[in-house]
């Protein structure tokens, strides 16, 4: 299967862009983390967070840490995935606290971490913090991920409305994120990729802007090439406070 794929990450109306990319096409690993912590730790964070991934993932880590922790399935590559993800952003956390420890002024940053590898027609999907990963399957748009934040714990224990939390100052207040929280516990997934999928990792710059209505509409008017800057643009203009990072990974026709 072919893939389009592009990305981009804007400052915004902030000082600093704490958002760190990756794209890496060749391994197709895609990762969107959004860095917390004073005077530019969130930065450090996030920058730590995508390498350290990455890094887990190509196998270019000390042997000893590779190893992974859970039991799983040899035989089922997707499982393995799942838990190779799991341990990257667990070695995520321990590289970003032992910086932490050294770096004055980083103490206490942390980050949230979306990542999507695609594996043949398999994406293999994790996440940590309110970072999202969306998939436009026709005019359909697919929430992946469900926000780590203590506001989403509240709608789904009945007892607030999404559109009511939308509007909570309290929103991003997550219940676990990479470095600040130490050992994490990411949600994991895999899908079967279809010909016309569009998949969509963003910060919570774009989704404090645009609900999920306004983002499926946006998805389904605009071709891959156009969608990040239709995206990044629209958010901007309806009031992005924040940095704003997207990434589109569409499945060719
Ligand atoms: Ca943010």
């Amino acid at each position: 299967m072919e893939f389009e794929v592009y990305h981009r990450s804007v400052c915004g109306h902030r000082e600093n862009n704490e958002d760190s990319v990756l794209v890496d096409d060749e391994m197709r690993i895609y990762v969107v983390a959004d860095g917390m912590g004073g005077h530019a730790a969130g930065e450090v964070a996030s920058r730590l967070a995508v390498n350290a991934v990455r890094d887990v993932l190509v196998g270019q880590c000390d042997p000893d840490e590779t190893r992974l922790v859970r039991d799983f399935d040899p035989e089922d590559a997707s499982d393995m995935m799942r838990e190779r993800l799991r341990y990257a952003m667990n070695q995520a956390s321990v590289q970003i606290r032992r910086e932490a420890e050294q770096r004055p002024g980083t103490r206490g940053m942390g980050t949230t971490v979306v990542a999507l590898v695609v594996d043949g027609d398999r994406a293999h999907l994790a996440h940590v913090g309110d970072s999202r990963a969306y998939l436009l399957r026709g005019d359909t748009l697919i929430r992946l991920t469900r926000d780590h934040t203590v506001v989403q714990q509240e709608i789904d224990a009945g007892r607030l409305t999404p559109e009511l939390a939308r509007l909570l100052p309290q929103r991003n207040i997550l219940t676990q994120s990479v470095g600040f929280h130490g050992p994490v516990e990411p949600d994991t997934s895999t899908r079967v990729i279809q010909p016309g999928d569009t998949f969509l990792l963003c910060s919570d710059g774009l989704t404090d802007a645009l609900d999920d209505d306004k983002l499926r509409a946006l998805m389904a008017e605009h071709s891959p090439d156009e969608l990040v800057d239709v995206l990044v643009d629209t958010a901007l203009r309806d009031g992005a406070e924040d940095n704003v990072t997207v990434v589109v990974v569409a499945a060719s026709e």
